[in-house]
């Protein structure tokens, strides 16, 4: 099982990468590779199929080392440009010097990672996913928290210093519990309890889902999440698997739950819908990617599965195929 943005193959270099004269080593190597981030957007070729673009130091010829962000060192292999292990830093394209953005213009073209993931690569998709994630971590995190004066980015990128109080800020992670709560029916028929909010596609349900809180076990706040949105008993969480998802800056933790009760109340949150569903019913469930059209026939929208590079939609999926769970 591999999910979308957890297949990193760069080393990270925690160790070295504090090292000025180790980073500025890499940073000038003519093999060295650089991921521009643009208003959360990345870089693609403009053929129909999708392929990143990583620049070189000679295209960015005003670039220093300190406006960069280490992302790391390996080889990235099959789509891009070959098996050479390089250094990749990730750089803020508003930082460039103008004449170097307007030479930029025609490189490429800007789109959402998201929107294109289905088409990258594993290796493609995790890089460009931590460069989108600390480049906007850097953006939201100008001014010291302490004391407010502007914070500086030191530590190849991985850590921002206040000019004034040296109060040290470090990119953060957001857990996040995901969980298919499944229940056994007096009907002898197993279903999953799915949800939608108002704002998404048509006919599209995913897993229930919520931040972790303050002083919470991940087990309780699975409980917790259920019952606030559904008002559904869940017991005996059991953790599945994990998927990095810096968008912004969360990590999705993905469980199963027992339900104790059938009754759904929506009433007291945002859900805008909740339901059972039984495996015969997710079987018909299309994933939901940009490609989707609604049913010509009718008018009611066919049912549809959270996007695909999603863990709600492996939960789903392996559910579905009796991979995990009771029932
Ligand atoms: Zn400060």
């Amino acid at each position: 099982m591999s999910l979308a943005y957890g297949n990193m193959p760069l080393d990270r270099g925690t160790n070295q990468r504090k090292n000025k004269r180790w980073l500025s080593a890499e940073f000038t190597q003519d093999k060295t590779l650089f991921c521009l981030i643009n208003d959360g957007m990345s870089l693609f070729e403009k053929r129909a199929v999708h392929m990143p673009i990583y620049l070189s130091r000679t295209q960015l010829p005003t670039l220093t080392v300190d406006s960069c962000i280490y992302l790391g060192k390996g080889a990235l292999g099959k789509g891009t440009l070959d098996k050479e292990s390089r250094s990749v830093f990730a750089v803020d394209f508003n930082k460039l010097r103008f004449s170097t953005q307007q030479e930029l213009t025609e490189v490429g073209q800007w789109l959402g990672l998201r929107k294109v993931t289905a088409t990258l690569s594993a290796i493609d998709a995790s890089i460009l996913a931590l460069a989108k994630g600390l480049v906007h971590w850097h953006i939201s995190h100008q001014f010291c928290g302490q004391c407010g004066h502007a914070n500086r980015s030191v530590e190849a990128g991985h850590a921002r210093r206040c000019s004034d109080c040296r109060n040290m800020s470090f990119p953060r992670t957001d857990p996040a519990v995901i969980m298919l709560v499944e229940k056994m029916f007096d009907d002898g028929i197993a279903r999953c309890l799915l949800g939608r909010q108002a704002s998404w596609a048509k006919g599209m349900y995913s897993t229930l889902a919520g931040f972790v809180d303050p002083g919470e076990t991940l087990e309780q706040a699975v409980v917790r999440e259920v019952m606030e949105e559904t008002a559904i008993i869940a017991e005996t969480p059991q953790y599945i698997t994990s998927q990095p998802w810096p968008f912004p800056a969360s990590i999705m933790l993905g469980f199963t739950a027992v339900a104790t009760s059938e009754k759904i109340d929506i009433s007291q949150d945002d859900l805008d819908d909740a339901q059972w569903f039984t495996r015969e019913q997710l079987a018909d469930f299309v994933v939901n990617n940009s490609k989707v059209e609604e049913s010509e026939e009718s008018n009611e929208p066919q049912y549809k599965m959270s996007s695909g590079d999603s863990i709600s939609s492996y939960l789903i999926t392996a559910w579905l195929n009796k991979e995990i769970g009771q029932y």
